[in-house]
């Protein structure tokens, strides 16, 4: 009874204090300021998304707690402290223990936090119907004030009161909470965010799950810390007359709080080191240089897939069938770690494989013989290679599977020819599933249904999308175009006519190339989540973010260029993939790539239907990223290099490279125009293309085509 009067009178002390109210309305603030936030965020195309209850909540909250935690922390170092610095502590220590009167502050300031989050959740809901007419909905603002505010909140309370009770000392407890703040919200590893969490935007298309549930073990990770210093720190806390080496020695005798705080200690490193969602040593962050065997060679993949939706799984039977040299070869598949082998069959025969270390890859040794057919069961969950931009993911409304995320595990060998693909896909009778290739049939059984299909192409690209879909068919020239689209963004991409400007790019590319990229299989166009922001291309099926079919307004790319000509570009760019990467596949390396090729094709399409004042620029980006390594600080000083961390290296040097991927080729392009004619160079592009549809060309095949000279690579940028 006592305990809830000394509560109740701390609280309210604390609403009484002007401080306090003050704290309350700034964050309310913030956090409206923050409901805007996808305007001001780093990655340009993100500006002018469609406003939804999930991008405002999430700006909401990360903006709220960013201030928050800060005048949280403040707050609490004031009021824990009061006694000492009001040297009234005696007093307290006399009348009721001063651990009680402490914890009973720790409980009221948190008790304030959760207030505080409420009444920010009622001013997002108030500023939501000033803000936008898009429907307010409570879930997310639930998540979002739920599980990023708040925690952020009363981590920030225990983490200030954990210090004070330690150091005993404001100005010790202040600047470390400052560390402790700043990592909150800068570290690299998402885990140790506790502030801001790593999610940059919410998407309207596949919902918060993906990255939901990081916030969520990042969440879990924090409760087990926080409790452990707060417990920590009341096993430090000084007995009047006492030194900190007696007081602990004081508090250990009475045993039941340390001891806490260790177990707790101990279930935190657990939960670290059993993080469930990333996995750091991706393949994809070293795709280019993993070497390949040339003594086996992929001819046939069959692989049946069962996406168990509600428990975010898969489950695969792939069979691999392999032409080969005579004797043993030893070869690698790249997995994904997330996924667990049950069983491998090797020319029927259970065989045995190991795992490389520090990576997603295992190594499988098949026998003497011309061919070997291997056969992997497993099932499991995508792990992320990082927090942002995922290759995968699966949930009840959308599953997300480029062949990045290796959900079908990829052998490691060079390619011969072309791969024969087939299999089935089983999911959940709601979604609409598309695969690559062409799609056989679809059976129904129960609640279920499966689809087959059959996909022929020069390398193994099984991307896999599923979600509510709708779908629009056309057709343009001979090519079949199934454009698949959530309903929900339905009014935008009518309005702004996005199947008129991908009949007008189609259209466009055939009569450059004078083929369509492929005869016999339908284009499959397909929105995605702004998880994976972009487009991709895998085969016949080129996959869109979610922004460029869900802006706030449909505007003219002749007069609004910003980002609504980025998203001409960014379609023209993965349609013309069809061509460059699919309908012909290009052996990369360094400069030479399927990017630049598709980057010129765009670009000559844009030039042709848009005012050159709004298109100039794009070359000029390509010259900006081509030469960027002569000016970058690293290459003024030689030995900067020699002195960097390799990881920031190599992340360097990579970034280099891709820009220049995507620059070098279009201006060399551009340039031999210049001396060759456009027109000559169309014949001789559209000459590479019909002679290398449906197979590999390597930069010696293009150049025998182009002519001796007329696009060199090396040369220098003038
Ligand atoms: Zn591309």
């Amino acid at each position: 009874m006592n305990t809830i009067r000394m509560l109740t009178n701390e609280l309210r002390l604390l609403w009484r204090s002007v401080l306090a109210r003050l704290i309350v309305v700034l964050i309310a603030s913030f956090a409206v300021l923050g409901m805007q936030a996808i305007d001001h965020a780093d990655a340009m195309q993100f500006h002018g998304m469609g406003r939804t209850s999930l991008t405002m909540s999430l700006g909401a909250s990360q903006y709220a707690a960013l201030a928050g935690a800060a005048l949280f922390a403040m707050l609490t170092l004031l009021v824990l402290s009061r006694d000492r610095r009001q040297r009234s502590r005696a007093i307290i220590e006399a009348a009721g223990g001063h651990g009680r009167v402490m914890a009973t502050r720790i409980v009221a300031l948190l008790g304030l936090a959760f207030l505080t989050a409420l009444a920010t959740l009622i001013a997002t809901f108030l500023a939501h119907h000033a803000l936008t007419s898009a429907p307010c909905e409570l879930s997310p603002y639930l998540f979002s004030l739920g599980l990023i505010l708040l925690p952020a909140l009363w981590f920030a309370v225990l983490i200030a009161a954990a210090l004070d009770l330690a150091f005993e000392n404001l100005d010790i407890a202040f600047l470390s909470f400052g560390v402790v703040y700043f990592t909150g919200f800068t570290s690299p590893n998402y885990l140790f965010r506790w502030v801001q969490t790593s999610a940059s935007v919410y998407s309207d298309f596949g919902g918060i799950e993906p990255v939901g549930r990081l916030v969520v073990y990042n969440r879990l990770f924090w409760t087990c810390l926080v409790t452990s210093a707060v417990l920590a720190g009341f096993s430090c806390r000084r007995h009047p007359g006492f030194s900190l080496r007696a007081s602990l020695a004081k508090n250990a005798g009475r045993g039941i709080l340390p001891a806490t705080a260790l177990v707790v200690i101990a279930v935190s490193v657990w939960v670290y080191a059993n993080e469930p969602h990333l996995f750091p040593q991706d393949s994809i962050f070293r795709k280019g240089d993993l070497p390949r065997s040339e003594q086996a060679w992929l001819e046939t993949a069959e692989c049946h897939t069962q996406l168990q939706t509600h428990a975010k799984t898969l489950a695969v039977e792939a069979q691999y069938g392999f032409g080969k040299e005579p004797g043993p070869v030893e070869i690698e598949f790249i997995t994904n770690a997330g996924l667990r082998i049950e069983v491998l069959t090797i020319n029927g025969a259970n065989a045995a494989w190991s795992p490389v270390p520090d990576s997603d890859r295992v190594r499988v040794s098949l026998p003497a013989g011309p061919r070997a057919d291997v056969e992997f069961r497993y099932q499991g969950h995508i792990r992320y290679p990082r927090p942002g931009g995922l290759p995968g993911y699966i949930t009840d409304h959308s599953v997300y599977l480029l062949e990045d995320c290796h959900w079908l595990f990829e052998p490691l060998t060079q390619a011969k020819g072309s791969v024969k693909m087939s299999g089935s896909v089983t999911a959940p009778a709601h979604l609409t599933v598309v695969t690559a290739g062409r799609l056989e049939s679809v059976t129904q059984n129960g609640d279920s249904r499966t689809w087959r299909f059959a996909a022929t192409g020069p390398e193994l690209t099984p991307g896999l999308f599923a979600a509510e879909y709708s779908c629009q068919t056309f057709s343009v020239g001979p090519a079949q175009v199934e454009f698949y689209y959530s309903p929900k963004h339905e009014t935008y991409i009518r309005a702004a006519g996005i199947a008129n400007h991908i009949r007008d790019m189609l259209g466009f590319y055939q009569e450059l190339m004078g083929l369509s990229a492929f005869d016999d299989l339908p284009l499959k166009i397909v929105e995605t989540s702004v998880y994976k922001p972009g487009g991709h291309a895998s085969l016949n099926v080129v996959t869109l973010a979610e922004y460029m079919l869900n802006r706030a307004k449909v505007s003219d790319p002749n007069t609004d260029p910003r980002f609504i000509l980025r998203d001409m570009k960014t379609l023209a760019h993965e349609l013309a993939h069809q061509w460059w990467g699919s309908g012909v596949a290009v052996a990369e390396s360094g400069v030479w790539s399927s990017e630049g090729l598709a980057e010129y094709m765009a670009y000559k399409y844009l030039a042709a239907r848009y005012p050159p004042q709004i298109t100039h620029n794009i070359p000029g980006g390509w010259r900006g990223s081509a030469s960027a390594h002569k000016y970058a600080y690293y290459r003024k000083d030689p030995r900067a290099l020699e002195r960097m961390r390799p990881a920031l290296r190599e992340k360097l040097l990579q970034n280099e490279i891709k820009g220049q991927a995507y620059s070098v080729l279009p201006l060399r392009l551009l340039a031999a125009e210049e001396h060759a004619g456009q027109e000559a160079i169309r014949n001789r592009l559209a000459e590479v293309f019909q002679r290398y549809r449906g197979r590999t060309l390597g930069w010696q095949d293009f150049t025998a085509i182009m002519g001796p000279g007329v696009i060199e690579l090396e040369k220098e940028e003038p």
